[in-house]
């Protein structure tokens, strides 16, 4: 996105672009293949920023999926993951290490095995699909982690 776009719709939520959030958006969109955490965020952005506060990241990227600049791709232990790929797409999440991998699969796939029952609720628009797992990292791993997930 040009930055005078970006610019604009911040702007319009009566919010200046400043170094720090320029640098939580960048260190969202180098982070992409780790469907980051804010705590993620925060801590990159925090090498740069020294000062910047938890509770500033949160804001930030709670406006950033407010303009549609970036999206929750899903929410896990209680921690939100952001993505910055706008576009349908599915995730798989190990529930060793809480990686999360993109998925691509097509709307006709969903289509087809679409429960009747959902269709009974309304007009779908679209669908996203979250997988639960363990990755071949983990798998691989002789004596695999205690599970993210009950830590
Ligand atoms: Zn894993
Ligand atoms: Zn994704």
């Amino acid at each position: 996105m040009k930055m005078s776009v970006l610019e604009e719709k911040l702007r319009q939520k009566n919010l200046k672009i400043t170094p720090q959030r320029l640098e939580i958006l960048r260190a969202v969109q180098r982070h992409q293949c780790d469907h980051p955490s804010a705590e993620l965020i925060y801590q990159a952005v925090k090498k740069r920023y020294p000062a910047v506060s938890l509770a500033t990241v949160y804001k930030t990227l709670e406006t950033l999926v407010q303009i549609g600049e970036i999206r929750v791709a899903i929410v896990s232990g209680g921690k939100t993951r952001y993505d910055t790929r706008m576009e349908q797409h599915h995730h798989f999440l190990c529930s060793y290490c809480g990686g999360v991998q993109d998925i691509e699969m097509k709307m006709d796939c969903l289509e087809t095995y679409c429960p009747e029952s959902l269709a009974g609720k309304g007009t779908i628009h679209r669908g996203e699909v979250i997988f639960h797992g363990i990755c071949h990292t983990c798998e691989n791993k002789k004596n695999p982690p205690c599970p993210s997930i009950c830590s």
